[in-house]
């Protein structure tokens, strides 16, 4: 195997040798009889076929290969049924021209996506090597991974593993533990390159077993994580994110307020050399509006400016109900202890003296800005995952909109709600539901841009805010969307399901307000379920009467 491969051009690069396969199997049958060891050959390659390919979407094969995987014994290697040779060889064709066509269908998908039919919606996406050297079973897993914003290479041979992290290091390694080289090649070769000095990527073991030895090879080869095949890919997910910062917390914005501007780039700059974001505000009338946009996690107020002192600007900005628990630390070279602690009294919560050592200011400012951050969090997010909540994402809307507007910009709004999901509850349990929404909730954020909010709107229903993309875009990031969720497979105790979504998308300028917007964009999603769930509809007002008549 070459070192650049997508799922997609690895599986299509299989398939010859798997044509080939079939039709030497076929041969092999025909010559030696239906006793012949080939059966049970025939019998593994349309067993992997079926689960990888059906994985990738590919149907007409999966179909195909589950025919005759369905027609073979694995137990002893035989047809569990008598077969004519002509009714064998009409389902080998079958299979084989369902490879044929579906060759066509990965030729076109592989195809590089134009810039513009995306928009600007992809994300650079981390990279991981897979070292398994069952090429087919790697499909499975790469799939699921893939659909998580990761980008993964797949390797055979253990060989390949220090060239490769030469030439590219990965964000992390997904490392298979039995190898042909041994039972515990995987572990063994990390071990070594470990023992070897500077080999510092994060290791993650999948294995078939759970014995002790093999877990224990995969501790002491440094193995950040060991999960049993077929692998829970929201846990492994979890971890890979934990692994490789996927997480990683935005900046913390802080506003000064200060009338000399001398001295607020002197503290902003302080607190940048921190990788902090700063923004200066010199004129009190303006607070309000920078606060909107820059929407800061903490204020560093000065005391005394020429149009309104510190404390009233405290409790104006107290006053809109967004910023009632937003700290706000006066920074003041107020001595007087009696002022400082009317001041704080007036809606602030810490006060400052200058001058402050440079390693003070920070340490202040970022203690309180975690706790803030933490107890927003609580206010504005949905427990199970983490989006905003119902309010939230309606404030988001009003003011995105506002935003909108004044830059003359488009922007959809897309409603999502799970097909059937009553069904999936009722069959796999709340717990495994629980869990589908989590998944949907991670594709999401993993697939938007930053400056896209994704929310829990209800139940099972999801929100989108997508500023700056007209409706088609939206929809063309949605349909990708939801092919990806799709193919996502879920575990419940040791049954995969998957699960669709619908989907209605409204946009802006189409719909002025927030209200028609969401009226908009829920009637698109009731269109996606009336007309049979598991898609996507943009709902375009109707033309106006009178333009009707015109035409
Ligand atoms: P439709 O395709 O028409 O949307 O069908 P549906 O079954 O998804 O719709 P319905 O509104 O009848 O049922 C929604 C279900 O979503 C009911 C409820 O059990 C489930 N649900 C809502 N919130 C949660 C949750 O937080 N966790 C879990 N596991 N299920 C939830
Ligand atoms: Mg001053
Ligand atoms: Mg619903
Ligand atoms: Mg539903």
């Amino acid at each position: 195997m070459s070192t650049d491969q997508t799922l997609n051009s690895l599986f299509a690069e299989h398939l010859p040798d798997i044509i080939k396969n079939i039709q030497f199997y076929k041969e092999t049958i025909f010559s030696q009889g239906w006793d012949s060891p080939a059966v049970a050959d025939l019998y593994h390659l349309t067993h992997k076929l079926v689960g990888s390919s059906g994985v990738l979407g590919y149907q007409q094969i999966s179909l195909a290969a589950k025919v005759i995987e369905e027609k073979i014994d694995p137990e002893n290697g035989q047809f569990s049924e008598t077969l004519t040779k002509e009714a064998f060889e009409g389902y080998i064709n079958a299979l084989l021209e369902a490879i044929q066509t579906d060759q066509s269908v990965l030729r076109e998908l592989n195809k590089p996506v134009s810039k513009s039919q995306m928009g600007n919606v992809e994300r650079a996406s981390k990279l991981i090597y897979l070292f398994e050297d069952d090429a087919i079973q790697a499909f499975d897993l790469v799939g699921q991974i893939e659909n998580y914003g990761y980008r993964v290479k797949v390797f055979d041979n253990l060989d390949l593993v220090e060239e490769v992290v030469r030439q590219r290091k990965p964000a992390a390694i997904l490392m298979g533990i039995d190898f042909p080289e041994g039972r515990m090649a995987g572990p063994n070769k990390v071990a070594d390159l470990r023992a070897r000095g500077d080999f510092r990527i994060p290791v993650i073991f999948l294995s078939t077993s759970d014995h002790f030895s093999l877990r224990l090879s995969a501790v002491r080869a440094g193995g950040q994580a060991y999960f049993i095949k077929p692998v829970d890919i929201i846990s492994l997910i979890d971890v890979l994110d934990r692994l490789t910062h996927s997480d990683q917390e935005e900046p913390y914005r802080i506003l000064l307020i200060e009338d000399s501007k001398f001295q607020a780039v002197y503290y902003a700059q302080i607190l940048e050399n921190e990788g902090m974001k700063t923004m200066i505000c010199t004129q009190p009338a303006k607070v309000l509006d920078i606060m909107s946009e820059f929407n800061p996690d903490l204020i560093l107020l000065d005391m005394y400016m020429p149009d309104c002192s510190g404390m009233e600007l405290a409790n104006l900005v107290r006053q809109v109900e967004r910023f009632v628990s937003i700290p706000i630390v006066y920074l003041s070279a107020e001595q007087d202890i009696d002022i400082q602690l009317r001041a704080m009294s007036h809606g602030g919560d810490d006060f400052l003296s200058k001058p402050i050592k440079p390693d003070h200011l920070f340490a202040a400012v970022k203690t309180r800005i975690i706790r803030y951050r933490k107890l927003r969090s609580f206010m504005l997010r949905d427990g199970l995952t983490g989006l905003l909540n119902h309010t939230t994402i309606n404030e988001y809307l009003e003011q995105e909109l506002a935003r909108a507007q004044r830059q003359k910009t488009p922007l959809s709004f897309v409603m999502i709600d799970l097909d059937l999901f009553k069904q999936v509850n009722d069959t796999y349990g709340h717990p495994a539901g629980d869990r589908v929404l989590k998944s949907l909730s991670r594709l999401l954020k993993q697939r938007l841009r930053r400056a896209d909010v994704v929310g829990r709107y209800g139940g099972e229903e999801f929100a989108l805010i997508l500023p700056d993309t007209p409706g088609d875009n939206a929809r063309y990031v949605l349909e990708d969307i939801r092919r990806r969720f799709n193919k996502i497979t879920h575990l419940a105790g040791d049954q995969f399901f998957s699960v669709s979504f619908s989907a209605g998308i409204a946009s802006y300028p189409e719909y002025a307000t927030a209200n028609d917007l969401k009226e908009a964009a829920d009637q698109a999603l009731y269109q996606s379920k009336h007309a049979g769930r598991d898609r996507v509809t943009l709902i375009k007002p109707a033309l106006p009467e009178i333009y009707k008549a015109e035409k």
